[in-house]
């Protein structure tokens, strides 16, 4: 079961005041996504993870926090237009809008999040394409992080498992498997290993779906 409360925030970029509907505690049945999207129920739970200012616009996990260097992109064009855009869900314009913040401060690991939270949002309206555009986005970024050596999640594999799964995801089959080459025998937990056997699989078919992470184990004890 889910529990949700209303947090009072002040935006950090105008200082108007509103309320954001908050997560109080959630639970998870089941397997995630290959991407780590969450099972049930905190899968569900996305519309508490970015807090949108009603007053200017500004997205963020905390928009109570406010960095200048992010106020001409805030004040651009793009933004606003990204903001307002028809064809996705508020919620999804809401993560994009707060990937390009986190570009504009040079946090590529909060970007590609937001951008691969947008994709799970364009997911569930059915925008295939925009999915996958936005997933191609988040692999970029993803990409860019483990060429530095810089992970993305705590555990070993985690950083590969997540870019492997946007680049299949977004059609990028040839980029998925060159990264998969690089990602194989890297010392991390075994689960790591089916995952990768799997996505391979997946690869190999032309799969570009979703899959959870309990279909990878079951297909390594097939
Ligand atoms: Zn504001």
């Amino acid at each position: 079961m889910t529990t949700y409360y209303v947090e009072k925030i002040t935006c950090g970029a105008c200082g108007e005041a509103f309320e954001h509907q908050a997560c109080g505690s959630t639970n998870t049945m089941g397997y995630p996504d290959l991407d780590c999207r969450p099972a049930l129920m905190q899968r569900y739970t996305m519309g508490t993870w970015v807090q949108r200012c009603p007053g200017c616009g500004y997205c963020a996990v905390n928009a109570g926090v406010f960095e200048e260097s992010m106020r001409p992109v805030l004040a651009g064009e793009p933004y606003a237009t990204q903001l307002r855009d028809p064809r996705l869900p508020k919620l999804a314009a809401s993560f994009i809008c707060s990937g390009f913040l986190r570009e504009a401060v040079g946090d590529r690991k909060a970007a590609g999040l937001a951008y691969l939270h947008a994709a799970w949002c364009l997911d569930d309206a059915n925008a295939t394409e925009l999915a996958r555009t936005w997933r191609a986005t988040a692999a970029t970024h993803f990409l860019a992080l483990l060429a530095d050596n810089r992970q993305f999640d705590g555990e070993a594999g985690a950083a590969e498992a997540i870019a492997i799964d946007c680049l299949r995801r977004a059609g990028r089959a040839a980029d998925a498997l060159e990264l998969l080459g690089r990602a194989k025998g890297r010392k991390g937990e075994p689960i790591f290993d089916q995952i990768f056997a799997f996505q391979k699989k997946l690869i190999e078919l032309g799969d570009v779906a979703g899959h959870t992470v309990g279909e990878a184990v079951k297909s390594a004890e097939a």
